[in-house]
């Protein structure tokens, strides 16, 4: 199994800023260090023309000079950073060959990527290109009759994407995550699957095991990106969830057993992880790999 990184994904951001640009370099050396039946490759950044295919000109112009203005870049969340547009670059590539060797090989990762609230024209919540967007739509032009499942278990809604596809029959989007948490205002996709605040492991798997396999049976998928969150976790700042470990090793585990089951290459993305201690985020984040590589 492949899984890929860059070293561009991390640079410092301010002290105390809520957004863990270290959990990058911190879920990779877990992965070098543990990791088994994994080979670790560097990402290499998407170009600009594939990122054309879903973000507009005008805004991949603004992201290029940085030039955000009072709310925008309070919704962006991040400190305007010439860095940002070759963090994100690489980030879009590392899901874009994450999505390839998954094809290829049947199971892969990036270890970062599932940013799921950027859309075509604006950035939101950390999220400036929309990785999993950007890879899809790239492998169409290589694959154009790919039917592709977006599998969001991330604490909030994948709002940026739904916004993208929600005209493509050949994407299903299904989002679990808290009803009443950001983005305040969801799009809809096709299947959502909103918790109460602060629901428990249970409560979240139950909801899970309820709805993700018809979802994935009746689509019928040749790919499916699995932003996976780790910002379930009780302890997590902005997640508003209160699952253990064990519950997120069991959703980790129900997952990979059902994909695998049915035999559909997945390209495995991190999602939103915010925990205090970022070595738990870190852990968090490495998990679903590692599991992964295991089964290989
Ligand atoms: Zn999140």
């Amino acid at each position: 199994m492949q899984a890929f990184y860059h070293r561009d994904y991390y640079f410092p951001l301010p002290e105390g800023h809520p957004f863990q640009m270290e959990k990058f370099p911190g879920g990779h050396a877990i992965v070098a260090r543990e990791g088994r039946g994994i080979t670790l490759r560097p990402a290499e950044p998407v170009t600009p023309g594939q990122l054309a295919r879903v973000h507009t000109p005008a805004y991949l112009e603004k992201v290029r000079t940085h030039a955000w203005v009072g709310s925008e870049r309070t919704r962006m969340g991040l400190p305007a950073d010439p860095r940002l547009f070759a963090r994100c670059a690489s980030e879009c590539g590392g899901t874009l060959q994450a999505g390839r060797a998954a094809l290829a090989e049947g199971i892969a990762a990036n270890l970062g990527g599932g940013t799921h609230h950027a859309a075509a024209d604006r950035a939101s919540g950390f999220c400036l290109f929309n990785d999993v967007a950007v890879a899809l739509r790239a492998l169409r032009v290589e694959h154009p009759d790919l039917f592709v499942f977006v599998l969001d278990t991330d604490a909030h809604q994948g709002d940026g994407t739904h916004a993208l596809f929600s005209t493509d029959p050949r994407v299903f989007t299904y989002s679990i995550h808290v009803g009443r948490n950001f983005p305040a205002r969801k799009v809809p996709g096709d299947c959502d699957v909103p918790l109460e605040r602060y629901a428990d492991g249970p409560t979240y798997l139950d909801a899970l095991r309820r709805t993700l396999e018809t979802a994935f049976l009746a689509f019928e998928p040749d790919l499916v990106f699995w932003v996976a969150g780790a910002d379930v976790h009780r302890d997590d700042r902005f997640g508003q969830l209160c699952l253990d470990r064990e519950a997120i090793e069991s959703r980790n585990r129900f997952v990979l057993d059902l994909v695998r089951s049915w035999q559909v290459p997945l390209a495995i993305v991190y999602g939103g992880g915010y925990n205090r201690e970022v070595a738990l985020t870190n852990r968090l984040h490495a998990e679903p790999v590692l599991r992964a590589g295991e089964r290989r």
